[in-house]
């Protein structure tokens, strides 16, 4: 037996076998710094696309260095058998960051070659749909996300005020809170995303947060509860910023915006100290694009940790992954959110998942995203209107990577070949 259906024992090589042969990785860094692109080839003249993002050389080293031997010549139809031995293998040294975004990238073009040879969208292959269309947010992202001010690469995830311009949601939240949510709303949206307590955590730490940073951070969001009442919801992002006793402060101060969660405040690295923070609190908690694979998520919902699950599919272990992870989250009567920001084709794998379990309840879209440079990454831009986003449509994932980002002149470009 072929080691690529250790996990399919029951479909025979000869018969409906896809081989793969071969895996391109790119690393557009002048148009989106930290991600990581990946088309797979198969028999027939399939391409499947994905991608990743943060660290992106590490990434690529483990695909072409390291999987692409199990991948090559493989049966490109055989997800589940390409993730589970892969992530056995990973296992075998703790499966963290950069293996399971390796598996993720390599996972989101397998279900697109899959799509395509059943011309159908993913959503179908889960058995979706469950809904027909997917309510969304805006994060309040700038379109220079991954940048620092001077352009060269900057830690995101930091949190970066941004500068005075179009869509620059950051900036235009401390500066003119309430000309923001006019703008969303006329857009169509009905729910925010922000992150007022960065500046506060780059000034003094996480340790503790003092009385007027509290105040400083929450006054646009009480601007804009008292001029949009209940035709808004917030959310607020603590970036893991925070250890106990000031994310407890920050909670309190938030009491009175009615936000809908309160995600990552506190640091997401000690579960029972996430249960305590939720239990002390008495706020709706989300948790957390930061963990990784059913483990930490199990661990999560056992511990009565969350309100919500946020969960980035290109991180957590691809479409199949987080499908799997929001099914057991509904288990337990937690909804399930997709995690954006990282790049299109997250997003995209977040609208399939959106579209195909019944337990989630959002999709996170970032406009000065979608509305600046992701044009340079795909073919086919993301459908929001009225606050929701349309079911991709076409085959697989229904977006391909633009092929010019594929040129082997490009900087970071790498192909591995089977035969
Ligand atoms: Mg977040």
């Amino acid at each position: 037996m072929n080691e690529s259906h250790r996990y399919l024992p029951a479909v025979p090589l000869e018969h409906g076998v896809v081989r793969i042969t071969a895996i391109e990785t790119s690393i557009p860094e002048d148009v989106m710094p930290g991600l990581l692109l990946i088309r797979v080839h198969a028999e027939g003249g399939w391409i499947g696309h994905g991608e990743t993002y943060y660290a992106p050389q590490a990434v690529a080293a483990l695909l072409h260095d390291w999987m692409a031997r199990r991948l090559l010549g493989g049966d490109a139809l055989a997800i589940e058998s390409h993730w589970r031995f892969l992530y056995e293998r990973a296992a075998n040294f703790g499966v963290r960051g950069a293996e399971l975004r390796a598996i993720s990238a390599i996972d989101l073009a397998l279900w697109d070659i899959l799509g395509q040879a059943c011309r159908q969208p993913v959503y179908r292959l889960l058995g979706g749909p469950v809904r027909s269309r997917i309510p969304v947010y805006n994060s309040c992202g700038n379109p220079s996300y991954g940048r620092n001010p001077s352009g060269d690469q900057g830690w995101p995830g930091y949190g970066s005020l941004g500068k005075p311009g179009p869509l620059q949601d950051s900036y235009l939240l401390f500066h003119d809170p309430c000309a923001l949510v006019e703008e969303l709303i006329a857009d169509g949206y009905s729910a925010v995303k922000t992150w007022p307590f960065d500046a506060a955590a780059h000034a003094h730490g996480g340790m503790r947060i003092s009385l007027a940073d509290l105040d400083s951070a929450v006054k646009p969001l009480r601007e804009i509860r008292a001029r949009f009442g209940d035709r808004i919801e917030l959310m607020v992002d603590g970036h893991g910023f925070f250890m106990l006793p000031a994310a407890l402060r920050i909670a309190d101060a938030l009491r009175e915006v009615r936000p809908l969660w309160l995600e990552d405040v506190l640091k997401t690295d000690n579960i029972e100290t996430l249960a305590d923070f939720r239990r002390q609190s008495r706020m709706p908690i989300s948790v957390s694009e930061m963990l990784l694979s059913r483990p930490d998520f199990a661990r999560t919902l056992e511990s009565r940790a969350a309100d919500f699950i946020m969960i980035d599919p290109t991180w957590a272990g691809g479409i199949s992954e987080t499908a799997r992870i929001a099914h057991m989250a509904q288990a337990y009567n937690v909804p399930s959110t997709m995690h954006d920001c990282t790049g299109p084709l997250t997003l995209f794998a977040g609208l399939h998942i959106n579209a195909a379990v019944p337990g989630c309840c959002f999709q996170e879209t970032v406009r000065a995203h979608i509305r600046t440079f992701y044009k340079d990454l795909i073919d086919v831009q993301p459908v929001l209107r009225d606050g929701y986003a349309d079911l991709p449509k076409g085959p697989g994932l229904g977006v391909r990577l633009n092929a010019d980002l594929f040129r082997p002149d490009r900087p970071g470009y790498r192909i591995s070949r089977w035969k």
